[in-house]
């Protein structure tokens, strides 16, 4: 039995390397990494190369990645069909700054796979919301956004608002007092943000209520996926859709992480409701920085008639929509789905079976490929049951599982696994062995 002590010494005996890399990095990087996402205490480890299901870092050492970049990685790491298609790819040009047929054929695919009858590219899942919300304001005529407590949005103003909102300054739970995240935000920028609660009709209905006529929009992930997995209630969705047309605002799904990653077509697809606006990245851009956002021809053509603007020297370029074209025709294809929904559900169900074997008061849940341990008896509901959670339990797990090669999920307690098409069974069964020592330890 080794105490979270004991474990990171061995972290630190074990990763010498990575030490080193970072110590060099955080002398020109803030934090030593690129996205304050990646960093973690005592310091993150440096990856060389990965393949499959499996990443190998800068000290030689193997990892089972189930993080899959924050789920980016639907295809898996290095498939050999996406590696032959972008080398040949990338000896025809990376950039033209011109139309080309890539864009149209892998935004034909968009359309088809998400039921958006136009599109448009944009380089992250960021770029994909904030023209999205652009969009629809243009279209409505309305200034302010609703959004919900706890969801992550992207790093653009307007959704920089409580995403994790401290304890104390929570306010009343049906009408949530909007936080800007850190510092250097306008006030001007978040005022027209308007924050709701998860699985809660009844907190949006007032909000709609108060602001008649004045939201454009109501964005959400369809299942909150940057607070672990929170799935909607029975009904939410379809009662936030029918909410969306009484008060005439439009309903976007941010598919950032559940777009081809859920089920074939998404979060449409899964819960059988149709979204105004969607925005994607991540898994469709089968590892290359690619997003989109889509709708309606009639709502695309605010863009069309030059009414809201969007552009950008990177958009669609001819590399990131070939792996595009890739990933939705070729590996992301309808079986691949049965799959990782299956891998994904043996996970969670492992899972519960460890804990309750230890006795340990945890939880694990799965939607589909991806999932995430609980660090309390139940699943939370909404981002307030969720920060009432053993965090440093989670800390533990992580070290863990990291000094026996195993990348759990993302990092950070936020985050979930994903399960990709390249990952198997063997995989699963690592992730659980290792889980298991895990609780024998915590016991
Ligand atoms: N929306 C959601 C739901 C996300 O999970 C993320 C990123 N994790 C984003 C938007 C932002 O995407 P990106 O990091 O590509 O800008």
């Amino acid at each position: 039995m080794t105490t979270h002590a004991q474990e990171l010494e061995r972290y630190e005996a074990q990763n010498r390397k990575s030490r080193e890399a970072y110590e060099r990095a955080e002398k020109i990087l803030p934090l030593g990494v690129s996205s304050n996402f990646r960093t973690y205490a005592p310091f993150p480890i440096y990856i060389d190369r990965a393949a499959g299901s499996k990443m190998w870092d800068v000290d030689g050492r193997e990892y089972t990645d189930f993080s899959m970049t924050f789920g980016a990685l639907m295809v898996g790491h290095a498939h050999p069909v996406m590696v032959e298609a972008l080398a040949k790819a990338a000896g025809e040009g990376t950039l033209y700054g011109m139309p080309h047929d890539r864009e149209v054929r892998a935004a034909e695919l968009i359309g088809e796979r998400f039921s958006l009858e136009q599109v448009r590219f944009t380089n992250s899942g960021s770029e994909s919301t904030m023209h999205a919300l652009r969009l629809a304001r243009a279209y409505t005529g309305r200034d302010k956004v609703l959004k919900f407590e706890g969801a992550y949005h992207g790093g653009h103003d307007t959704v920089l608002v409580s995403v994790k909102p401290p304890k104390n300054k929570l306010g009343p739970g049906k009408h949530p007092r909007p936080m800007p995240v850190g510092h250097g935000i306008p006030e001007g920028s978040t005022e027209n943000t308007l924050v709701a609660q998860w699985n809660d009709p009844g907190s949006v209905r007032d909000l709609l209520q108060r602001h008649e006529n004045e939201v454009a929009a109501l964005i959400l992930e369809p299942v909150m996926m940057n607070v672990g997995v929170i799935a909607p209630r029975d009904g939410f969705i379809e009662e936030l859709r029918a909410l969306c047309d009484e008060f005439g605002c439009l309903l976007i799904f941010d598919e950032v992480k559940t777009g081809a990653k859920l089920c074939w077509g998404g979060a449409q697809e899964w819960f059988k409701v149709k979204a105004d606006i969607v925005c994607l990245a991540k898994a469709i851009g089968g590892g290359l920085p690619l997003g989109a956002f889509g709708a309606s021809r009639e709502i695309m053509n605010e863009i069309a008639a030059f009414r809201s603007f969007h552009a950008g020297t990177y958009a669609s370029n001819p590399l990131a929509t070939t792996a595009c074209m890739v990933a939705l025709d070729k590996i992301l294809v309808k079986p691949a789905f049965k799959k990782t929904k299956a891998l994904g559900e043996e996970l969670a169900k492992g899972h519960n079976k460890i804990l309750k074997k230890h006795g340990l008061p945890y939880c694990a849940v799965n939607v589909g490929c991806n999932g995430t341990v609980f660090w309390r008896k139940t699943p939370p509901r909404n981002y307030r049951e969720w920060l009432d959670q053993d965090f440093d339990a989670f800390w533990r797990y992580w070290h863990m599982n990291l000094n026996r090669g195993v990348i759990p999920q993302a990092q950070c307690y936020d985050e979930q696994w994903t399960v990709s098409v390249q990952h198997t069974e063997k995989d699963v069964d690592h992730m659980l062995s290792v889980f298991d020592e895990i609780c024998r330890a915590m016991k």
